[in-house]
C-alpha cells in the first residue's frame, strides 16, 4: 500500500499541500481532479521525492517503507513511477539506451531480472512498445526529441510498463491527446494494473479518459487539501457543477 499521511509541502517558502491524507492499494485506480493551481503536481513531485518540494510535515509509507528518507532513486527502485506532466526531452540519449538504463537501475541485482544481452533486451523492449502501441521507430530517436505531445505520453506509459511499478503517478497524461492517444494510454494503464497490480494515481482535468479506465475513487483538490471523495458518479457532478462550490 501507498500511505499518505496528512502531507504538507511547501515550495519555495509557500505552502501548498496543507494535510493530504490517502490510501492507495494494489491494483487500485485513483483519480485525483481540481482546479490549476491547487496542488495536484506539486503532490506528484513531493512523492517522487523533487527536492524544490519540501515536506514540512506528515509521512508517506510504501509497503511499510518510510518513503521520505529515500532519494528519488531508491524511491524508484522500491516500485514508484511518476510520468511527469511535462516530460523531459534529452537530445541524444536514444530512448531504447535509456530505457535500458532505467530497467538495470531498477533491478540491480536481482539475476532473474537481467537480460543475457543487449539484443535480447531490445527485443523485448520492441514486444513491448508494440503491445502498448508505441511506434517502434521512436525507440532509436533522442528521447522525447521532436516527439509530438501524444507521442511523450505514450512513451511514460512504455517507461512505465519496463519500470513494473507498484505505484504509479501520472500527472495528466492524457492532457493534450486526441481520442486514439487517450484510449491507448489507457490501454497500457491497464496492462500494467493487469500484469503488475500498480496502483494508479491519475491526475486529470478530463472526464474522457475516466471513461476507458474506471477509477476506483475520486478526490477533490483544492488549495492543497483534498476537499470531497467518492466514486466514479463524482466525477459527472464536477463536469457538470466544476469546482465553484469551494471557490
Ligand atoms: P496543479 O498541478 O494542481 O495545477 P501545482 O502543484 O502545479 O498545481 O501548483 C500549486 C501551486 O504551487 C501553484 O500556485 C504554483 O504556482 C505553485 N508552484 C508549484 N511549483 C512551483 C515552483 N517550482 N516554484 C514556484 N511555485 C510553484
Ligand atoms: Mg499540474
Amino acid at each position: 500500500m501507498l500511505g499518505i499521511h496528512n502531507l504538507h509541502t511547501s515550495v519555495k517558502g509557500k505552502k501548498i499541500l496543507q494535510g493530504i491524507s490517502l490510501k492507495i492499494k494494489a491494483s487500485e485506480i485513483h483519480a485525483i481532479m481540481g482546479p490549476n493551481g491547487s496542488g495536484k503536481s506539486t503532490l506528484a513531485c513531493a512523492l517522487a521525492g523533487h527536492p524544490a518540494y519540501k515536506v514540512t510535515a506528515g509521512k508517506v509509507s510504501l509497503d511499510e517503507q518510510d518513503l521520505l528518507v529515500m532519494s528519488p532513486d531508491e524511491r524508484s527502485r522500491a516500485g514508484l513511477f511518476l510520468a511527469f506532466q511535462y516530460p523531459v526531452e534529452i537530445p541524444g540519449v536514444k530512448v531504447q539506451n535509456f530505457l535500458r538504463q532505467v530497467y538495470q537501475a531498477r533491478f540491480a541485482g536481482q539475476k532473474e531480472k537481467q537480460f543475457d544481452s543487449v539484443m535480447a533486451f531490445r527485443k523485448y523492449l520492441e514486444k513491448l512498445a508494440q503491445e502498448l502501441q508505441v511506434k517502434p521507430e521512436l525507440l532509436k530517436r533522442g528521447l522525447n526529441e521532436g516527439f509530438s505531445g501524444g507521442e511523450k505520453k505514450r512513451l511514460e506509459i512504455l517507461q512505465m510498463a519496463v519500470l513494473e511499478p507498484k505505484f504509479a503517478v501520472l500527472d495528466e497524461t492524457d492532457s493534450g491527446l486526441d481520442i486514439d492517444a487517450i484510449k491507448a494510454v489507457a490501454a497500457g494503464i491497464k496492462h500494467n494494473i493487469v500484469k503488475y497490480n500498480t496502483g494508479v494515481i491519475l491526475i486529470t482535468h478530463y472526464q474522457r479518459i475516466l471513461n476507458f479506465i474506471q477509477p476506483d475513487f475520486v478526490h477533490v483538490m483544492v488549495r492543497g487539501k483534498i476537499v470531497e471523495s467518492g466514486g466514479k458518479e463524482l466525477v459527472k457532478k464536477l463536469e457538470q457543477a466544476g469546482y465553484q462550490k469551494w471557490s
